[in-house]
């Protein structure tokens, strides 16, 4: 049917009662219209009929919430009752099911209205147009109380043009229950990862649950939903790829992610004893540990209220949001490109998932109709964001209320943009500072000087918020829900935070204080001990030198290996200097810094890779082409294939090192001899034209399972290899290194891994070759006996570990470590190898 613009329809009312404007319905989400508008009734009959003819497109699964799609395509959404999902069907008895045809007044649910009033929240019905977008309610009846025979509503479609493309489609609408395995449910991290999925798709993709109906674009449409793990949902697709769309959606919803936020929950039950004595504020605890300090209290009262505010014309106000939305989103991206650069993965995930929060469509929606009707753009943005904390506040998972947090942030960080408050200007903190706030916001604690704070104290928030997650990133002892107690301290008190305990201490006596002071400097100590044996070699007990080296991504890191001891650098990753900016560094850009780099060791190896990008760390400026497995596509060396003057640039620069010889070039994603060979010919010709006289050192990366396979031939042409475990485990095991829901099976211990491990020294050796293990398995004391067993001759490891591993080092025996891998190769799986090297070489 070719829809007219003056397409209107008659929505009966379909039950007899009341009418109740939808404001006064007590529940945000159909007060506040999120779903969209229309109108309440409170039944006195006990049969929802239908408001006019259509097909049933959803039923809940508790039969207490329907919708009707209409020829038009208009969708009506039933809901009987208020929070009647807890009701779990009883009392509800649906006439229907899901696809049935019906027409006008036919009966859809039967209901025991004694019952529901009873065991719900509310008996008031209600029926709305969830997709407003394309049915504006022309008309209303005015009548106080309805039958079923009162036109209710009038609806009129808006554009022929809106209104044909999804519904005009040969598809079509494809639907499928999946239920949800994300775990927690769809709180704000799964989200994203429900809208990565829903951007890959040119179909609309929609999530229905408890009645309301989600475009999968949008976050916090999707929180509303309030869906929790193991819920079973509705997912909608229409357009021309709306098979595949549904199908790749289902699968993102029903893999289980175990998000850290959740294990903190189970911890946190365990240290909290439940008497408080007097003089200690209980609360929960976000981050372990035990820390002394003075109190300051975080203060935020730079964005001051908005209701002073006054606005000037709309489409000036539009313009200021629009603009202040970009400028935290390019803040938000240079956070997350820092975090990344730093391994803080973690923290990255949660500035990307701020990114999708702001760029929300239904929220930005809201604040542009604000505006629209008279808001300043701040004031705007503050209601839209209150309006939607209030919505994730009446849900009762918990994760999705600790997503408040994340939208305060960014109404915060909005609002400074807008008032002129790019930046707050941060107090200097006194050192050993115990941080009190209401609650932290994650960019709080991205800007705040971590160095002088020893401790966070929260009176609201709970162990799942991301600020916890911070925190426990940081390593900084944490404690939240201290409530208002926390606030009564006065600035400068000297205070004690058990967090592992829950317990912060406002009035520690001097035996107290003496006793921490006792057990803090007893850490110190031993941090010192380590520390200064720290430049000292790694030797094993029975005389086999290893080396220590620090990975690295940038000149501070530099610095903090050489402060730490480190033999060298394993490895300097040079896509800092390409990532986050609009141009890709010239040569004498990488030059200055590579050159830094190796004065700060002073003499000793670094180890300098090649750009690594493409894959898991894309460069805006250097586009690749769209890869179905960017992963298995054009990263590492293969760039040279799409961006050859790239590569030569930064090779020119590394060949005008001095002194050449404390350079070593590592070369990423090598595949096998003949990969290698190619660019070493390029490398070496460079150098000829160059005039440079002597040898070059080139190394290659054995991250790609047939590189190790093939050590023996590569090894003839290499001047060493360098083990990436991080890409090697991924490779070999199949598993995303990217995908939270692999995260615990990706262990480079994994026995096949090790093989790879023992190939790759066995094909160096044949040449008298070192190896050098850079991956993250280098770093985990577990993992370093199993390293050295294999043959492995240098470890590269983060540059504050070098003190650590080099003391772990010294303890080892190296033919012990060589017989127990012996075993090792013959386990089944990574945990039995885990579990048999705690028992042989315990921490
Ligand atoms: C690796 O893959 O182990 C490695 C060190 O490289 P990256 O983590 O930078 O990919
Ligand atoms: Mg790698």
């Amino acid at each position: 049917m070719q829809a007219q613009a003056t397409t209107q329809l008659t929505l009966y009312s379909p039950l007899e009662g009341p009418v109740c404007p939808l404001e006064n319905v007590p529940d945000p989400v159909f007060a506040g219209r999120i779903l969209g508008d229309g109108v309440a009734i409170d039944p006195i009959n006990s049969r929802l009929t239908a408001p006019c003819s259509g097909r049933v497109t959803q039923l809940a699964r508790t039969g207490h919430a329907l919708t009707i799609t209409t020829e038009e395509g208009a969708e009506i959404l039933l809901h009987l009752g208020i929070e009647t999902v807890h009701l779990k069907g009883q009392g509800i008895y649906p006439k229907v099911r899901e696809g049935d045809r019906v027409n006008t007044s036919d009966v859809l649910i039967e209901f025991d209205a004694d019952y529901i009033a009873l065991h719900a929240k509310s008996l008031l019905t209600v029926m709305i147009v969830t997709n407003g977008d394309r049915f504006d309610i022309i008309r209303r009846d005015n009548s106080s109380t309805v039958t079923t025979t009162t036109p209710l509503l009038i609806l009129r479609e808006r554009s022929t043009v809106q209104n044909n493309i999804p519904r005009n489609t040969a598809t079509g609408e494809l639907s499928c229950p999946v239920v949800v395995a994300l775990a927690g449910g769809l709180h704000a991290r799964p989200a994203a990862r429900v809208r990565e999925t829903a951007r890959r798709f040119s179909s609309q993709l929609e999530i229905a649950y408890d009645g309301k109906r989600a475009d999968c674009l949008s976050i916090t449409a999707l929180l509303g939903l309030g869906v929790s793990e193991g819920e079973q949902v509705i997912v909608y697709a229409r357009g021309i790829d709306a098979s595949a769309a549904l199908d790749a959606m289902a699968q993102t919803l029903q893999t289980h992610i175990e998000t850290e936020a959740i294990s903190a929950v189970a911890t946190v039950n365990t240290v909290v004893s439940s008497h408080a004595a007097a003089g200690v504020i209980k609360g929960i605890c976000a981050s372990p540990g035990l820390a002394m300090g003075v109190v300051v209290h975080w203060d935020d009262t730079d964005v001051v209220e908005t209701d002073s505010l006054n606005a000037s014309h709309p489409e000036f106000e539009l313009e200021r949001l629009t603009s202040a939305l970009q400028q935290v989103t390019a803040k938000l991206l240079a956070r997350v490109a820092k975090a990344k650069e730093a391994g803080r993965d973690t923290e990255a995930m949660i500035f990307d998932a701020h990114m999708g929060l702001l760029d929300d469509p239904q929220m930005r929606m809201q604040a542009q109709t604000l505006i629209q009707q008279g808001d300043s753009a701040a004031k705007a943005w503050q209601k839209t964001i209150m309006a939607q904390c209030q919505v994730l506040a009446a849900l009762p998972n918990p994760l999705l209320a600790a997503r408040i947090s994340d939208l305060h942030d960014l109404k915060k960080q909005v609002l400074r943009v807008l008032m002129g408050k790019s930046e707050k200007a941060l107090p200097v903190l006194p050192q050993n500072t115990v941080l009190i706030a209401e609650d932290f916001t994650p960019s709080d604690l991205e800007a705040i000087d971590r160095q002088r704070v020893t401790a966070l104290c929260m009176k609201s928030g709970g162990p799942t918020s991301h600020a916890a997650i911070m925190a426990r990133s940081y390593g900084i002892p944490a404690l939240v829900a201290l409530g208002d107690a926390a606030s009564q301290l006065a600035s400068g008190t000297k205070v004690v935070v058990d967090a592992s305990a829950g317990c912060l201490e406002t009035v520690p006596n001097a035996e107290r204080i003496a006793e921490v002071a006792v057990r803090q400097s007893q850490a110190a100590l031993h941090q010192q001990n380590i520390l200064q044996n720290a430049a000292a070699p790694a030797v094993t007990t029975d005389g086999r030198l290893i080396e220590v080296a620090a990975n690295i991504a940038n000149i501070s890191d530099a610095q903090l290996a050489a402060a730490h001891g480190a033999d060298g650098v394993g490895l300097l990753r040079t896509e800092f200097l390409f990532l986050g900016r609009d141009s890709a560094p010239s040569q004498q850009e990488q030059v200055a810094t590579y050159q830094a780099v190796i004065n700060t060791l002073e003499g000793r190896p670094v180890y300098i890779r090649a750009i690594d990008i493409g894959g898991d760390k894309p460069v805006a400026y250097l586009p690749f082409p769209l890869e179905p497995n960017p992963a298995l596509g054009l990263r590492g060396i293969r760039i040279l294939q799409v961006h050859p003057a790239v590569v030569e640039t930064q090779l020119r620069a590394l060949l005008s090192i001095a002194p050449l010889s404390a350079c070593r070039i590592l070369l990423p994603m090598v595949t096998d001899a003949d990969d290698f060979v190619r660019l070493r010919t390029r490398i070496d010709t460079l150098a000829q034209t160059l005039g440079i006289k002597e040898a070059v050192s080139v190394g290659a990366m054995i991250e790609v399972p047939s590189a190790a396979l093939l050590s023996s031939v590569l090894a003839e042409y290499a001047d060493f290899l360098s083990i990436g475990t991080n890409d090697l485990t991924q490779y070999t095991l199949a598993m995303d290194r990217g995908n939270p829901g692999l995260a615990s099976q990706l262990d480079g211990l994994h026995p096949a891994v090790l093989h790879l491990i023992s190939q790759t020294v066995a094909g160096a050796r044949l040449h008298g070759k070192m190896v050098a293990v850079c991956g993250a398995l280098a770093s985990d004391p577990v993992a370093v006996p199993v390293l050295i067993g294999l043959g492995v001759n240098e470890l590269s490891v983060e540059p504050g570990q070098v003190p650590s591993i080099k003391q772990l080092v010294r303890k080892l025996d190296y033919e012990k470590c060589a017989r127990e891998v012996k075993t090792l190769l013959g386990l089944a799986s990574a945990a039995a190898v885990r579990a048999h090297c705690r028992r042989v070489w315990p921490l």
